[in-house]
């Protein structure tokens, strides 16, 4: 309702008082809800917003107290809550990377909802160990003798650094001395591990003889980084896990390979490069293979270290481990997540993997109802580019649709940031002055939200100035 000067004064005069809608029946509903003090200064605010007319415009009682439930359903709003992205990036660090499956999901809320086996031999009725549960999985998913699992990626590698090399000198190619992103710096863990690091080869080219030659009497580690988010390429040459392997063998040293991402499903099958895969690390022998849990895997935050029995054993037995332990949901989610690729059941349960495979066709048909329904000019399906993100895969992208948003009024930037600010939040990017919301990475069970979203913010058709 849009008051004029002269209605409007006798309206806002007529105004309740708080103590009036606290005690009325929805009054009294947000009372069991919120604290006094809360409910108090949220009505009060919906008073002043009527007052001066900047409310939703329902001077009634009941909406008076409906738009003090509003502005308490924002204040008490979780900052860590569900968002919807759009962003074309399928592995977003920052929007929590991967999506779990369904039978993650349930699982994790099992063994929240009572209390488990975490710790517990049933045969023994006694104290068990929660770096159990995972092992055969590991074991046959990759072919390795053991397996362990730490809070992240950044953690296993320290853990397996400081078992294996504090004080000792690891050898690493210049090549692979990177940054991964949040400002994890593969020398700065090193440095806490209390290991040497000595640089081999140059940046673009490292030969097995550059290490073989920088071996000493304190060399302890030969470590291969997956250089994950970036690429080199011309004049290039790395040695081969094999050769390293074969290296440390004659020389008594552990080899150590980080692959970042890691994969247990070949990506060239989805039209993608190949990513290294885990099993191909054990196969070619390395003592240990480190990669997290919440990337191409699809599970949760996790630190996942397979490898030979005897060197896995001391990380295991290293207090650092007491430190680095994941909890339970994150132990649960992890076997849902791993037994799917041992069902064969990878590519329709886990939300990455699903995300991978889908037809361009299925985004297009989407994308098409989504436009008939949001009825705009505004709005129109163009094509765009997914990329895997989660530093696996630089460079490779996906065919995808996304729906793109012209602004009316105003820059691409302000809708981009009302998108944002919308329940729950939408994130998108900006190309050629349009928001675009790429559909590879929205759930289609988000659609309906997306449209709700979009066309409150958009103008309607029949109005349109376009
Ligand atoms: C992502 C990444 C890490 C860190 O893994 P987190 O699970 O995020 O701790 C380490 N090494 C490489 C090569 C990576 O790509």
């Amino acid at each position: 309702m849009n008051l004029d000067a002269g209605t409007g004064t006798d309206h806002r005069r007529a105004l309740p008082s708080v103590d009036r809608l606290l005690q009325s029946e929805a009054g009294r509903i947000l009372l069991e809800t919120y604290p006094h003090q809360s409910v108090v200064d949220a009505l009060r605010q919906s008073l002043t917003e009527a007052r001066f007319g900047s409310g939703r415009g329902d001077l009634s009682e009941n909406g008076l107290v409906a738009t003090g439930r509003h502005i308490l359903e924002s204040r008490y709003l979780p900052s860590l809550r569900p968002a919807i992205n759009g962003t074309g990036v399928i592995l977003h660090t920052n929007l929590g990377r991967a999506p779990l499956s369904a039978r993650a999901r349930q699982d994790i809320e099992q063994v929240a909802r009572s209390y488990s086996t975490l710790e517990y031999n049933l045969d023994a009725g006694a104290r068990g160990t929660r770096h159990e549960h995972v092992t055969g999985l590991l074991q046959r998913l990759t072919g390795a003798e053991d397996g362990l699992v730490v809070n992240n990626n950044a953690s296993a590698i320290l853990l397996a650094l400081s078992a294996t090399a504090t004080g000792k000198e690891v050898l690493i190619s210049r090549g692979q001395l990177v940054e991964i992103g949040g400002g994890f710096r593969i020398p700065d863990v090193l440095r806490q591990s209390g290991a040497r690091l000595v640089e081999v080869g140059t940046t673009n080219r490292t030969y097995a003889e550059d290490y073989a030659a920088a071996i000493g009497e304190d060399t302890a580690v030969l470590l291969r980084v997956h250089t994950s988010n970036f690429r080199l390429s011309g004049f290039v040459h790395t040695a081969s896990l094999g050769e390293l392997v074969e290296l440390g063998r004659g020389r008594h040293l552990s080899v150590l390979d980080d692959l970042g991402s890691g994969s247990l499903l070949p990506t060239e099958s989805y039209g993608l490069a190949h990513e290294p895969m885990v099993q191909e690390s054990v196969a070619a022998g390395a003592d240990l293979v480190c990669f997290s849990g919440d990337k191409l895997i699809g599970g949760p935050q996790a630190g996942i270290i397979v490898g030979k029995t005897d060197i896995v054993d001391r990380l295991r037995r290293h207090p650092l481990t007491r430190a680095l332990r994941p909890d339970k949901a994150t132990l649960a989610a992890l076997y849902a997540t791993l037994i799917a690729y041992e069902l064969g059941a990878a590519e329709r349960e886990i939300p990455v993997w699903r995300m991978i495979s889908l037809p361009v066709a299925e985004l297009e048909h989407r994308g098409q109802v989504m436009l008939t329904e949001l009825n705009s000019r505004q709005a129109s399906v163009v094509p765009s580019q997914t990329t895997i993100g989660g530093g696996s895969l630089p460079g490779e992208t996906l065919d995808s649709r996304a729906i793109a948003l012209r602004p009316v009024a105003g820059s691409a930037q302000q809708l981009a940031g009302e998108l944002r600010h919308s329940e729950p939040p939408l994130i998108g990017h900006i190309e050629d002055d349009r928001v675009l919301l790429d559909l590879r990475t929205i759930a289609p069970d988000e659609d309906a939200t997306v449209c709700r979203i979009v066309a409150d913010l958009l103008v309607p058709h029949a109005t349109s100035s376009l």
